[in-house]
């Protein structure tokens, strides 16, 4: 039979473009359909415009700090709504520059809502409905925000209303303690807003290190963020002055009630497959995600899904790689398969915190007690010293006590992300604590104290 294209990919977000992307350099007929913006939610209600209001957050915690650098004028004040309107203009820009790249590596930009209505055909709705035919379809479909079903929860926000926001809340709560309800609320803390995380366990983070967990929750309060552990938010209920959130917690003395202008619910996010004919092409769905190998083959032969709408690793550097790994799978010379134990990742939160391989508990699980040795210091950096604000760094190595292979390395402070970035580089290749020991720093810099570690 012939076929329209050689890889139909749905959904224009990480996985689908580095996917549509990589077909065309094995000389494949590719298309990519997208019922909303191309660039998808990293793009357009992710990384980026989130992180964007990470850099006005930085801007306001300098200019809290100038003074100890002998800056004497009067602070500035944010313009929220320019703030967003310029995110909103940049986004714009990235989108064409998305839909560009995309043309000119060859791959066909579709528009419309896509669903399957067999193994090879998928029906695209929208101003130009029609049908079209490949021999292979990857699903690139992304996920969206949980909300949770208690009354009142049309009155909360999801991520993506925070790039929209025509002012910026005063009093903001955000319900989860995730990495997205973490950096939001130390975002807004920045700004000025007053800001409560209504955490359901102890601490923030989970299945970050516990130490990592402790540090940053300890550096949000110390900060000004009220952190209320152990706790739910019942219901929301819309007054004259805001929202009044009613909450149960399981630890003694905290409010029963807060008053905020708006809440955040940042509960997770759940793959974005309703009404995608996964039935009618037998694509099986497990636990509310679609089923894949490790070769992100679903249990249809020819379907594959990338990112988000499976249940593996939700970040944007993970869909890129498994779209890519699908296309080198199909044409290249081996099957390829994504490494996730070494993926590192980052929460955006000031201070900023980030992480690859193990966490303390997970190696005691995989090595014993005797199998593993840690290393962690909490120091001042040098810039902190000198401004007498701000929390002190902490760095951890977990180590394997027979190979002194490095397993997991934690940070949180200053260029957080890009130091354990440039360490998973070589922790992935298995440098072990004496490479590490035997490696001259940068003075002075955080980052150096790794080196002097163990
Ligand atoms: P998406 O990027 O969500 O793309 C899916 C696309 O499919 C969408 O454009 C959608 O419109 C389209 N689509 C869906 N259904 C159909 C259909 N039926 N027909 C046609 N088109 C369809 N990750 C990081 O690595 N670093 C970060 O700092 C980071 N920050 C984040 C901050 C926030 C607030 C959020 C929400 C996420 C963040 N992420 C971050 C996660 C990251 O954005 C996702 O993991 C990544 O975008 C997943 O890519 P994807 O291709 O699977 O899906």
């Amino acid at each position: 039979m012939a076929f329209d294209y050689d890889v139909l990919v749905i959904g224009g977000g990480s996985g689908g473009m580095a996917a549509s992307k990589r077909a065309t350099v094995y000389g494949k007929r590719a298309a990519i359909v997208e019922q909303a913006d191309f660039g998808g939610t990293c793009a357009n209600r992710g990384c980026i415009p989130k992180k964007l209001i990470v850099y006005a957050a930085d801007v306001a915690l300098t200019l809290k700090s100038a003074g100890a650098f002998g800056w004497e004028s009067a602070t500035p004040e944010l313009q929220w709504s320019t703030l967003t309107q310029r995110i909103q203009s940049h986004v714009g820009s990235i989108q064409q520059s998305i839909a560009s790249s995309l043309k000119e590596k060859g791959v066909t930009l579709l528009r419309g809502r896509a669903h399957l209505k067999d193994l090879h055909t998928v029906i695209l709705e929208g101003d130009q409905p029609q049908e079209v035919t490949a021999e292979t379809i990857i699903l690139a479909v992304g996920g969206k925000p949980n909300r949770l079903d208690i009354p009142g929860a049309e009155h909360a926000l999801v991520s993506s209303d925070m790039f929209t926001l025509k002012q910026r809340p005063q009093r903001f709560a955000v319900m989860g303690g995730g990495y997205i309800g973490v950096e939001f609320s130390s975002m807004l803390a920045a700004l000025g807003s007053e800001v409560t995380v209504i955490e359901p366990s102890g601490l923030i983070l989970s299945g970050f290190d516990h130490s990592l967990r402790q540090a940053l929750q300890t550096a949000l309060c110390d900060r000004g963020i009220q952190i209320l552990p152990e706790t739910v938010a019942k219901s929301i209920e819309k007054t004259g002055d805001g929202l009044v959130l009613s909450l149960k917690s399981d630890r003694g003395g905290l409010p029963d009630t807060l008053a905020v202008d708006q809440v955040l619910m940042a509960v997770g996010r759940h793959p974005n497959i309703e009404s995608l004919g996964l039935e009618a092409a037998g694509v099986e769905v497990k636990e509310g995600a679609i089923a894949v190998d490790d070769y992100s083959q679903t249990t249809q032969e020819n379907i594959y899904a990338v990112g988000d709408c499976t249940d593996r690793l939700p970040l944007t550097p993970a869909a890129i790689a498994e779209g890519k790994a699908v296309i080198d799978t199909l044409y290249g010379d081996e099957p390829v398969q994504v490494e996730y134990q070494w993926i590192p990742s980052a929460v955006f939160a000031r201070p900023e915190s980030a992480t690859v391989g193990l966490t303390e508990s997970e190696a005691r699980k995989k090595f014993g007690d005797e199998g593993i040795k840690v290393f962690s210091t909490q120091f001042q950096p040098l810039k902190h010293q000198f401004t007498e604000s701000g929390a002190p760094v902490l760095l951890k190595l977990i180590i394997d006590s027979v190979t002194k292979r490095v397993l997991g390395c934690h940070m949180m402070g200053e260029h957080a992300a890009d130091t354990i970035q440039a360490a998973a580089i070589a922790i992935k290749d298995g440098i072990t604590s004496d490479k590490i020991g035997a490696t001259i720093g940068i003075h002075p810099t955080t980052a150096e104290e790794l080196l002097d570690l163990i």
